[in-house]
């Protein structure tokens, strides 16, 4: 795993325009974390250095496994890398160091590779390509020093030997390489998980821990220990195993820009065309089958304030949160999406009128107590909602759209922070929700402090 690789801003800037290099533009905590790191990788690399024994074996398959993760970067490298935390399958060349080489190669085999990335793929920010590159080489140092250790004993681990290569031959052995491979992608995915954190805040960390990245990382473990089997028995059979890596590899990024392609960025809900889409199907099959559903449009109130007010970082931050609280209250069947700027939309299939209201005041509630802070200060926001249902609003999705966007209309007209139906139809509850009184800190609100 690795933070996703922004580009960089255009070379040539003048001398001493250090001060204005991205990596001084980061959160003070987030920069203190990478020196951090780098300090001690090369302090590791300076204590393993004076223990390392180098042989010709060691380095023939250190620069075999370097040119196989060569070979993987430049057979990718026309794809395109897709934007966020991404996952490759590296790991098939950095887990065959960490078994069969001393627990030095482990720190420095990152640094070719990441070098050639940033050479011959996307050039991307530098400070993120260091910290990957430290990041993998930390963790594949501690993972390997763990792994001789169990082989050689705790002392001559940082130095280890080849008795390691007899170890893999046999289940048990396998079977350890595996779990000290799973060390590594735990600790590799643990010091990117704190600099996400780091770099966007407490309360909008991405997360890394869904059902489709823990499958590419036993993948990753199983082809790292495969490949390393290969390599013991000869370095020759690297050979067979590119082509499999590289095809697994390619299907990988295809699949990561897929997703890209479908979900909005800054949320990682799904992207307006890929909600229109998904959502006039079903709309399509409600019809057909004379089952019922509803569309709700969701609006931040004054969100242009809480920009004005705290910048767009933070309403970034609003964006996820508000985005992360409306999906916890939604079931599995229930369509989300980001309808552009500050509005969501969402599909709620089999829901008639009075389950579409009451959903949508789950989820005004339940935002209206979302609270993310300021410099410690606690600031909420409030959350407007148009409601149209299938056959009393509505029969296809753009006369849905269009009813719940008139009821949005009347949701800001008359007050904000409340559920509307399209005009003429009667309410459901019997009565609208009217502002509450004495909210004095809602970031929305018309009385707070903005
Ligand atoms: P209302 O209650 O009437 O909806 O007022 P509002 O301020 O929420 O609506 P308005 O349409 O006036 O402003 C929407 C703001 O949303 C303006 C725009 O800068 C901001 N915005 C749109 N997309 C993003 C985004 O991705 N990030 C951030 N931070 N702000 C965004
Ligand atoms: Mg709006
Ligand atoms: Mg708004």
């Amino acid at each position: 795993m690795s933070i996703s690789e922004k580009p960089m801003a255009p070379e040539g800037s003048p001398p001493g325009a250090w001060r204005s290099w991205p990596v001084f533009r980061q959160p003070p905590g987030l920069v203190v974390y990478l020196v951090l790191l780098v300090f001690v990788a090369l302090f590791l690399f300076g204590v393993a250095a004076a223990q390392t024994v180098f042989t010709a074996y060691d380095l023939t398959l250190f620069v075999a496994l370097t040119l196989c993760a060569v070979v993987c970067v430049e057979a990718i490298r026309r794809i395109g890398i897709p934007e966020g935390v991404s996952r490759d399958l590296l790991g098939a060349w950095w887990l065959p160091a960490m078994l069969l080489l001393p627990p030095l190669y482990s720190l420095l085999i990152p640094a070719p590779v990441f070098l050639i990335l940033q050479r011959r793929s996307r050039r991307a920010l530098l400070h993120r390509r260091v910290f990957n590159a430290a990041s993998v080489g930390v963790s594949g140092f501690l993972a390997s020093v763990l792994w001789n250790s169990g082989q050689n004993g705790p002392i001559a681990g940082i130095g280890g030997t080849s008795s390691a290569h007899e170890t893999l031959t046999t289940v048990n052995g396998v079977f350890l390489a595996l779990a000290c491979c799973a060390v590594f992608t735990l600790l590799n995915t643990l010091l990117v998980f704190f600099a996400a954190r780091l770099s966007t805040g407490a309360g909008s960390t991405p997360s890394m821990w869904d059902r489709e990245a823990l499958l590419v990382d036993s993948v990753e473990l199983c082809v790292g220990v495969t490949v390393a089997i290969l390599a013991q028995l000869s370095l020759f059979l690297l050979v067979i195993a590119v082509p499999p890596v590289l095809l697994l590899q390619r299907s990988l990024v295809y699949q990561q820009l897929q997703t890209a392609a479908r979900t909005d960025p800054k949320t990682g809900l799904l992207n307006a065309p890929t909600w229109e889409q998904e959502a006039a199907a079903q709309i399509a099959r409600a019809r057909s089958s004379s089952g019922q559903a509803a569309v709700l449009i969701v609006d931040i109130d004054h969100f242009k304030r809480v920009n004005d007010n705290y910048g767009h970082l933070f309403g970034d931050q609003v964006l996820l949160g508000v985005a992360t609280t409306i999906s916890q209250q939604l079931r599995q069947s229930d369509l989300l999406g980001r309808f552009g700027g500050e509005e969501f939309v969402v599909l709620l299939p089999g829901a008639d009128t009075t389950e579409a209201w009451q959903a949508a005041e789950r989820l005004r509630s339940q935002v209206g107590r979302m609270e993310i802070a300021v410099d410690d200060v606690p600031v909420s926001i409030t959350i407007s909602i148009g409601v149209a249902v299938v056959g009393d609003h509505g029969d296809d999705l753009v006369e849905l759209l269009t009813a719940a966007d008139l009821a949005l209309y009347r949701a800001k007209e008359t007050g904000r922070d409340r559920v509307c139906l399209p005009a003429g139809r009667p309410e459901v509850s019997g009565k609208i929700p009217g502002p509450r009184e004495g909210e004095t800190h809602r970031a929305g609100g018309s009385s707070d402090q903005l």
